[in-house]
């Protein structure tokens, strides 16, 4: 039987909190390290949805990408909506933990496991981690060049589907080889040098100006063309890979991944 200690320490050696961010805050946020882990969950976020899927199941920890309480918190009362999460996983027994950047930056990470269903080749990280090999993002190239439009339909293929899609900047026909990516939110990458002469650069999250600034670089050929997909289901595909990795190292713990969509768009109106 594993404790929540161990399963923690597997973890960490997956995915070394010494690898994330320095604002970031992975790791145990619910949870007495002496309890009994048998049935881990894998989700990307810790909302009620995935908590009572979780408690319904009976697993003993949910593991998820985003930490819960990233930013100061003073209450956890149930008013609250993390208060809400804290209260009821404590009441089902059951632990949170959260691998943040921590994985996105590994060789198996969010970014990697997303360019490889791509089958991008010569990767390598857009940014250097304090592991060799390590870092944020990852650019590589097409096996063959294709259309801008052709990779946006790849993505709409391999991604879980959203209300949003995938939103493409730049011409449909315009000829794409090399890409970069960021999954999740990659709008601090996009003066990054390997961006910018890359053909195309996919992430989530852009905002007006950031993408209103990317594409005016683009149409002066300074910059790459856009693809904007959803934050929820650009991460959601790590599950896969981080719950087969768990599995190799906790033989006897039961592993298990969410497909609810908490990409929190419901529908859009196509005009
Ligand atoms: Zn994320």
């Amino acid at each position: 039987m594993s404790t929540l200690a161990e399963v923690s320490a597997v973890v960490d050696r997956l995915w070394p909190v010494s690898g994330a961010e320095s604002w970031d805050a992975p790791g145990l946020v619910v949870g007495d390290p002496d309890q009994v882990v048998r049935h881990v969950h894998l989700a990307v976020d810790a909302v009620l949805d995935t908590v009572d899927e979780a408690l319904g199941m009976d697993a003993d920890l949910l593991l998820v990408h985003h930490p819960l309480l990233l930013r100061g918190v003073t209450r956890v009362s149930e008013d609250t909506t993390k208060g809400a999460v804290v209260a009821r996983l404590v009441r089902g027994g059951c632990a949170l933990l959260a691998a943040h950047t921590n994985a996105d930056v590994v060789e198996t990470g969010t970014s990697r496991v997303l360019a490889h269903q791509l089958g991008l080749v010569d990767q390598r990280a857009l940014t250097q981690g304090a592991a060799p090999g390590t870092g944020l993002g990852v650019v590589g190239r097409l096996p063959q060049p294709t259309s801008l439009v052709a990779l946006a339909r790849q993505l709409g293929d391999l991604l879980p589907p959203t209300a949003s899609g995938v939103r493409v900047a730049g011409e449909a026909d315009r000829v794409v080889e090399t890409v970069a990516l960021c999954a999740g939110a990659g709008d601090s990458l996009l003066g990054h040098p390997d961006v910018l002469t890359a053909d195309a650069y996919v992430t989530s999250d852009l905002r007006h100006h950031p993408a209103s600034d990317a594409r005016e670089l683009m149409l002066l050929g300074r910059g790459p063309a856009l693809l904007d997909v959803s934050h929820w289901a650009s991460e959601w595909l790590w599950l896969d890979t981080a719950a087969a990795q768990l599995r190799r190292e906790l033989h006897d713990v039961e592993v298990t991944l969410s497909d609810l969509r908490t990409d929190p768009w419901d529908f859009a109106v196509v005009q």
